[in-house]
């Protein structure tokens, strides 16, 4: 086959970007690096019947309706509200922190009065924040924003990104949220679900089509001497990489996923349970609650967050500093001058944290006008 667009990438916004180019008539090579599609969305199913997501747990979750309804074209659905708990003072706590957290871990007095003066302050049904609260002259508000800091944010976000929040980026204490509600669900979107045969298939099902070509284990540094100078090229590999790290290395955090098999029915009464404080691993997340596959055996993975090292683990997320956006946008613009015909997108190409349906919209936008 001869072809229009090359593709680097088999993940969600490789693969929207190629079915997009492919639907209106282009013929597209999509390459990857890994053995598999889907790049980190990537499931499977275990030999007990678990759909496992390899790269942690994915929640599908958005208020898109146009995301939604192209990604439903390629799958149906698994209604699925996602709530997750944090492991404080070794009771399970609903997050982010609402009033049903206030019941479970402060004395009933002192409960109801947090919740009463939460209702006055804010309204029933309002949300707050850390720092809101935390700037409050009313003793017991200030104190509920310093207990939810300390036992759900600070070490967590230590373990996480393994800086303190403020060093991080200050606006994300600000945004750490309390609901003055009874509402347990972590994603409010309208739309919340798991691909019903899950991401893999669904994304194998947007690469299935007669104008695209797929090859797997190969790294674009493999092909590249092979591709026309001009040809057009959408990118979701790390831009670093495209330039051979010129620049330097951008930096990620990274997570390791230690998946155990258990012989009994549940670990935990979530996919998500946080450990914000205890243990050297942030969360475990257990498959089998997202589909509601039935076996008496269950996957969990202890997640281990540490820094990218290259070529010793994966990239997982971009890490929000200024010093990093400046090594970015130095290899965006030296991309704009010396190759135009080069497009880069997802988590990887943008170095964006990209929610999936974040993903998909960028790359629909991207293909606009390309594409049937
Ligand atoms: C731990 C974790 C949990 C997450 N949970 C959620 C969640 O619950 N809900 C949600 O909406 N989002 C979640 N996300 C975000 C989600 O993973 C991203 O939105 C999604 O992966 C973006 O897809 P992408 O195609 O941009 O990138 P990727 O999935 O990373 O795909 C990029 C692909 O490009 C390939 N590639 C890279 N470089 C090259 C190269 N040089 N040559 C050939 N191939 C190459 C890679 O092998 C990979 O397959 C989570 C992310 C992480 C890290």
């Amino acid at each position: 086959m001869k072809y229009d667009f090359l593709v680097i990438g088999s993940g969600i916004s490789g693969a929207t970007v190629a079915e997009r180019l492919a639907s209106s008539g282009k013929k597209v090579l999509v390459i990857d690096a890994k053995s598999h599609v889907g790049g980190n969305c990537y499931d499977f199913r275990d030999p007990n019947g678990i759909c496992v997501h390899q790269y942690g747990t994915h929640i599908f979750h958005t208020n898109d309706k146009t995301v939604w309804d192209y990604l439903s074209r390629f799958t149906q659905w698994h209604p699925y509200t996602h709530k997750v708990l944090a492991q404080i003072d070794g009771a399970l706590i609903p997050i982010p922190f609402n009033l049903n957290s206030i019941r479970q871990v402060f004395p009933p007095t002192m409960a109801t009065r947090l919740e009463e003066k939460l209702v006055d302050e804010f309204g029933f049904g309002a949300r707050t924040t850390i720092l809101e609260l935390r700037q409050k002259s009313d003793p017991d508000l200030k104190l509920l924003g310093d207990y939810v800091y300390e036992k759900v944010f600070l070490h967590y976000t230590l373990k996480q990104w393994g800086m303190k929040p403020e060093e991080l980026d200050p606006a994300v204490t600000a945004r750490v949220p309390i609901f003055v509600s009874r509402d347990d669900r972590y994603f409010h979107d309208k739309y919340q679900a798991i691909p019903r045969e899950g991401y893999t298939a669904m994304i194998q099902k947007m690469l299935d089509h007669p104008n695209i070509e797929l090859k797997l284990n190969t790294p674009f540094s493999a092909i590249r001497d092979t591709i026309p100078p001009e040809m057009p090229i959408y990118s979701t590999g790390s831009i670093d990489e495209f330039f051979d790290y010129s620049f330097g290395i951008l930096p990620y955090r990274s997570v390791r996923f230690d998946f155990v098999e258990y012989a009994q029915e549940f670990f935990q009464p979530v996919a998500c349970v946080n450990y914000p404080c205890n243990y050297d691993f942030t969360r475990i997340g257990e498959y089998k609650h997202f589909l509601n596959d039935k076996s008496d055996k269950t996957v969990i993975s202890f997640e281990y967050s540490s820094a990218f090292e290259l070529g010793q683990n994966e990239r997982c997320y971009p890490i929000s500093h200024p010093q990093n956006a400046e090594l970015y946008n130095r290899y965006r613009d030296e991309a704009q001058k010396k190759f135009p015909n080069v497009h880069f997108l997802g988590r990887l190409g943008d170095y964006k944290y990209y929610d999936m349906d974040k993903a998909v919209a960028r790359a629909l936008a991207l293909t606009e006008g390309k594409s049937a």
